[in-house]
């Protein structure tokens, strides 16, 4: 428990009617398994940032509470962009319209009733701090961090996405523009947004359920940067008491794990087998394991 643990170079076929291990234990203890991939985020493809990590829901209560928005009988789902009422029913709420083309793939143009705003007039003459709802999607994560500051239950989600390198994507940023480096931060840090709450609720600190998180090498096309953000995020998580297992070839990560499984010695039906395990700095010192003198290096600028 509470371990980071990284699995190197899975790559062994097993029969498919035998099962691969003796025995298994402590499943009990395991609350939710997740796998966290790089696949868009969300339901559909009117997803964002801040519907992802359910801030929007909150930014909505706000607006619906503001004197102008009673005074005109709004409520937070006036404030949605999903559905009929507040939104602009040119461009359903997307700021943009989608041109189906015969011969070209289709392309979003600008919409020219709303002006890219993505409500009607009347739901725009709402204002908080000067910002209409429109505005505010248009954020970006640091910006609206900073200007919901007076709103923790907004600015502490936006903070914690600012905080691992999200803090340039804009709050209602459509899923499909994301890459899939992104997506798949954006799902581990609403993980940790979710723990949260749930570790403000536990009387003591004996984690005795947890998540098991799987994720399958997480650092594909991220700069060395975003690595350490990323690092940063597991690490958060196995803090709040629950237990990551990553499949990695960037030995950055695996330096920074508990307990290392190391898998070879080659890929495909040679592989599969345990080289080396424990520490890093005992696989490290492996005769075996081809990983350990790249593991060695990566634990020496670590
Ligand atoms: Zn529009």
């Amino acid at each position: 428990m509470h371990q980071c643990i990284a699995v190197g170079a899975i790559s062994g076929r097993r029969p498919a009617s035998k099962q691969p291990y003796k025995k298994s234990t402590g499943f009990d203890k395991i609350k939710a398994c997740y796998e966290v991939d790089q696949s868009p985020i969300g339901k559909t493809s009117r997803s964002c940032p801040a519907t992802y990590v359910k801030v929007f829901d909150h930014i909505r209560a706000l607006f619906a509470q503001l004197p102008e928005a009673r005074m005109r009988g709004f409520d937070a789902s006036r404030f949605s962009f999903n559905t009929e009422g507040g939104r602009c029913p040119d461009c359903k709420g997307n700021g943009r319209i989608r041109l189906e083309m015969d011969f070209l793939p289709s392309t979003w143009v600008h919409c020219e009733e709303c002006n890219g705003q993505r409500y009607n007039p009347a739901t725009l003459e709402v204002n908080f701090r000067g910002k209409n709802i429109g505005q505010v999607l248009a954020m970006t994560i640091d910006e609206a961090s900073a200007f919901f500051e007076s709103q923790p239950r907004i600015s502490h989600p936006l903070k914690l996405m600012a905080d691992t390198g999200l803090g340039y994507l804009q709050l209602g940023q459509a899923s499909p523009t994301l890459s899939g480096g992104e997506a798949q931060r954006i799902k581990l840090v609403s993980e940790l947004i979710k723990g949260r709450g749930a570790k403000a609720q536990m009387t003591n600190r004996q984690f005795q359920i947890f998540n098991l998180y799987l994720i399958e090498e997480p650092t594909v096309g991220l700069h060395l940067e975003d690595v350490k953000r990323l690092i940063d995020i597991l690490h958060r998580l196995v803090d709040e008491g629950h237990t990551v297992v990553v499949i990695e070839h960037h030995m950055a990560v695996a330096a920074e794990a508990d307990w290392i499984l190391d898998i070879g010695p080659e890929a495909g039906e040679d592989g599969g087998k345990i080289v080396a395990q424990g520490t890093p700095e005992t696989v490290a010192k492996s005769k075996t394991s081809r990983t350990a003198p790249f593991l060695k290096t990566s634990l020496q600028t670590k």
